[in-house]
């Protein structure tokens, strides 16, 4: 019997690759398949899912931290001397358009440099995962750039000249006011009324008002709330256990994100975290998830892919580990489930915060 249970052992063990899983996101941060090549202007979120996948592993120690901190800042929309580009300010997602290299102010003037509201969110979330105190950031602008991107509706488009609107904005929104703590960058009201009107009549959350549930905009609505603090306000218990119900069916063998669709290992993050923050994902099959997620695991070159038998995919591979993370598989770190950074990295987020109150108070006494 020992014997059987320390094979089991050894086999579980041997199942979870983690170290091709390391080896897999440190290939992310170098080189890319051409395929890769349309992603560019959205590079930095490829970048968080390698570094938040590496701190997931307990693996950040494989990087240069300074060298990938001064990167990101490189890439930060600064206020120009006039400040006339303060609607444009956040983080733009990579090199793509050619403004020079530069990790200071003032910035520079281009018709076509603005930030995008998911690099800003992701930015700000590598640098948080990479231990930055955040002191660079210029708050002020990126909050401006913030609420330049909010409609009359509530939801945020994701570059100002104009983009699809809707609920995963408002989470990449919210992430960004709840880590600068500061709301000052939306109308908090107006988001939550996008977000309720959102809810369709089987208990999912759409894109948008009259659109079809998915898994990945219920976790946006409900993440978002979270942030906000006002869950339990926006919606009544009734409206809750509905939503835990619609979400709790999304199980088959992994999760799926809408009905009648294939399950996909990415599902196993946006349903599994969604469930965690309505406190019943302990009602869930989470050994039928756990083989689901390990039949997607690239057993040559490290990574999850969406299906098994498919290639990897850094989205994937990312959210397949924050899965196994959900069901508490050991030997990786927990994550925070509304912010989608490990536990560690969102405890740095609090200390920050709690420096910065700190110093407002002595500020205000001051004057
Ligand atoms: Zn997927």
């Amino acid at each position: 019997m020992a014997e059987e249970e320390s094979q089991f052992e050894e086999f579980e063990q041997i199942d979870f690759l983690r170290d091709r899983h390391v080896r897999f996101f440190q290939r992310t941060l170098q080189v890319l398949p051409e395929r890769y090549a349309s992603l560019e202007t959205t590079r930095l979120t490829i970048i968080f899912f390698a570094l938040s996948g590496l701190d997931v592993l307990d693996a950040l120690d494989v990087i240069d931290r300074k060298t990938m901190i001064e990167w990101i800042y490189s890439l930060q929309v600064l206020p120009t001397e006039d400040e006339a580009n303060l609607s444009r300010c956040g983080f733009r997602g990579s090199s793509h358009i050619g403004i020079p290299y530069s990790t200071k102010g003032p910035g520079v003037l281009h018709p076509y440099d603005s930030g995008h509201v998911a690099m800003t969110y992701t930015g700000l979330c590598s640098l948080v995962i990479l231990g930055d105190d955040l002191s660079r950031v210029d708050k002020q602008a990126c909050l401006a750039g913030l609420r330049a991107l909010q409609l009359e509706d509530g939801s945020f488009y994701a570059v100002p000249e104009g983009s699809e609107n809707d609920i995963r904005f408002i989470y990449c929104a919210a992430s960004i006011c709840y880590m600068l703590d500061d709301w000052s960058g939306m109308d908090m009201q107006k988001a939550i009324e996008y977000i309720t009107g959102s809810l369709s009549y089987d208990n999912g959350f759409g894109q948008g008002a009259g659109r079809e549930s998915h898994g990945g905009w219920t976790y946006c609505a409900i993440a978002s709330l979270c942030l906000m603090g006002r869950l339990e306000e926006a919606l009544s218990q009734r409206e809750l256990d509905r939503i835990r119900r619609w979400c709790i069916m999304r199980q088959q063998s992994g999760f799926h994100g809408r009905p009648n669709k294939p399950v996909d290992t990415c599902y196993s993050f946006w349903v599994g975290a969604t469930l965690e923050l309505l406190d019943v994902f302990q009602y869930t099959n989470f050994d039928k998830n756990r083989s689901f997620i390990l039949s997607t695991q690239d057993r040559l070159v490290g990574g999850f892919a969406k299906w098994p038998d498919s290639h990897p995919d850094p989205l994937h591979a990312y959210l397949g580990l924050c899965g196994l993370s959900l069901i508490g598989e050991p030997s990786l770190r927990k994550v925070h489930p509304a912010l989608n950074i490990t536990q560690r990295a969102f405890e740095h987020v609090q200390q920050l915060q709690q420096t910065w109150r700190e110093s407002a108070g002595s500020c205000g006494r001051q004057h």
